[in-house]
């Protein structure tokens, strides 16, 4: 066998994959139709805890040096009030949004050096099985090209949303909700943020803004996918009216200069099961959902190493294939279900019920308790903990005045 894993794409679930299957000594192939460095549609927001995953690799001291500006306050702006926060934790203190052409390329570049062999600009056309398993790849260089097989003892799937991988293997598809939102951006210069996230939630229209690389802001619309038959002839048009719904931030924006043009889609959210004979799926290729969370690039990057940690379990021989891979999808679903509910909830863009304003409200000026929500948004907390009875009471308690 030529290769012990081949990794089918290689931006935020793949490169990760192959890196971290190689500082092991295995033999891994990495494959990708794009060459790097190439953008991808992504708002590439990274959460502390995708920041914190970086530092574990030794990454971030690359991310840094590439001038992107690190986000250290979330403000969740939500009409009659705005709660601002910090996200993240001691060790992992700060979000970064660098573009997705400085991010995947230097994520592919540490690949390369871990001993994956990368290959861009090649496309996967379908998998080799032999009757039971997944065997291998048949694929072709970009332009042209004869027909190429490569063998492996897994295949790896971390080909993103519409996965040639998951496309050709039979796998079951569950906690499955239709498209939400849609949502579109660019980017502006002269439109300072000063190391804020910004957000603002308005009936049906969700907004938000953040620094990356060269001095740039990423500024995202977003509105019911009920709207994007009769709003995509006018993207510009109902981008600016959405954010005139926050006049003050419309007022930044429009002393600001647009600088590239619009990207957006529509996502479906779904969970696939992410394994099977011979076969693994990470990143949006086994889990999507939602943008409006920003949650896709951190969940790739826990994708990579719980994948690996059950990959590398099964060929050492300390637990069967089926044990790890099924140990792999029960921590992925545990980790992200409370938090998939919530984005699905957000992503409707309907008002928050009462008791969700209420709560909020009551926090609102309590900055420990505003900390936990910036935290809970930045997939730190989990829904599920936040919105915890007793962890409310905890919030509630903080915010009496002070003897
Ligand atoms: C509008 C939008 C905004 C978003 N904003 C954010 C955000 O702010 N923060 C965040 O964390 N997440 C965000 N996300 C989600 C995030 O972009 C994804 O979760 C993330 O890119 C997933 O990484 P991936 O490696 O799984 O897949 P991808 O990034 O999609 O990479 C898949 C790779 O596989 C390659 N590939 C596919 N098929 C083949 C084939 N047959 N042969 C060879 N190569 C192939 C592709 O070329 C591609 O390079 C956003 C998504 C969208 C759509």
């Amino acid at each position: 066998m030529a290769y012990d894993v081949i990794v089918v794409g290689a931006r935020c679930a793949g490169s990760p994959t192959a890196m971290l299957l190689a500082r092991q000594g295995y033999r891994v192939l990495v494959v990708d139709r794009s060459t790097f460095p190439s953008d991808t549609v992504s708002t590439h927001l990274i959460h502390p805890p995708g920041v914190a995953a970086l530092r574990r690799w030794g990454l971030l001291d690359r991310l840094v040096a590439t001038g992107c500006p690190p986000i250290d306050t979330y403000v969740l702006d939500f009409g009659p009030f705005a709660l601002v926060g910090a996200p993240g934790t001691e060790e992992s203190p700060v979000a970064y949004a660098p573009r997705r052409t400085v991010l995947d390329k230097l994520l592919v570049d540490a690949a390369a050096e871990a001993g994956a062999e990368v290959r861009e600009g090649f496309v996967v056309d379908e998998l080799l099985t032999d009757g039971d398993r997944v065997t291998g790849i048949r694929g072709h260089a970009l332009g042209g090209g004869e027909p190429v097989t490569e063998h492996a003892r897994v295949v790896v799937g971390a080909d993103g949303l519409r996965s040639v991988v998951a496309g050709s293997v039979r796998l079951d598809q569950y906690h499955e909700k239709p498209k939400l939102l849609c949502g579109y951006y660019t980017y502006w210069s002269g439109l300072p943020m000063d190391g804020r996230f910004e957000t603002y939630v308005r009936p049906d229209r969700g907004l938000a803004a953040w620094p990356t690389n060269d001095d740039l802001t990423l500024v995202v619309a977003g509105w019911p996918y009920a709207e994007f038959e009769a709003n995509k002839t006018d993207i510009e048009g109902n981008y600016l009216k959405a954010i005139a719904t926050a006049p003050e931030f419309a007022a930044r924006v429009d002393a600001a200069t647009r600088a590239e043009r619009f990207a957006g889609m529509a996502v479906p959210n779904f969970f696939r099961k992410p394994y099977g004979p011979g076969w693994a799926l990470v990143g949006d290729a086994g889990y999507n959902k939602d943008f409006i969370t920003a949650m896709g690039i951190q969940d790739a990057f826990r994708d990579a190493e719980l994948c690996v940690t059950a990959l590398d379990d099964s060929f050492s021989g300390r637990r069967p294939y089926d044990v790890a891979m099924s140990g792999y999808q029960a921590a992925r679903d545990g980790q992200v279900l409370p938090m998939y509910e919530f984005t699905c909830e957000l992503a409707t863009l309907e008002p928050p019920p009462p008791d969700l304003v209420q709560l909020l409200s009551a926090i609102n000026g309590n900055q420990p308790a505003m900390d936990e929500f910036a935290r809970m948004n930045a997939g730190v907390l989990s829904p599920a903990d936040f919105f915890a009875p007793e962890h409310i009471d905890q919030m509630m308690t903080t915010n009496l005045p002070r003897a």
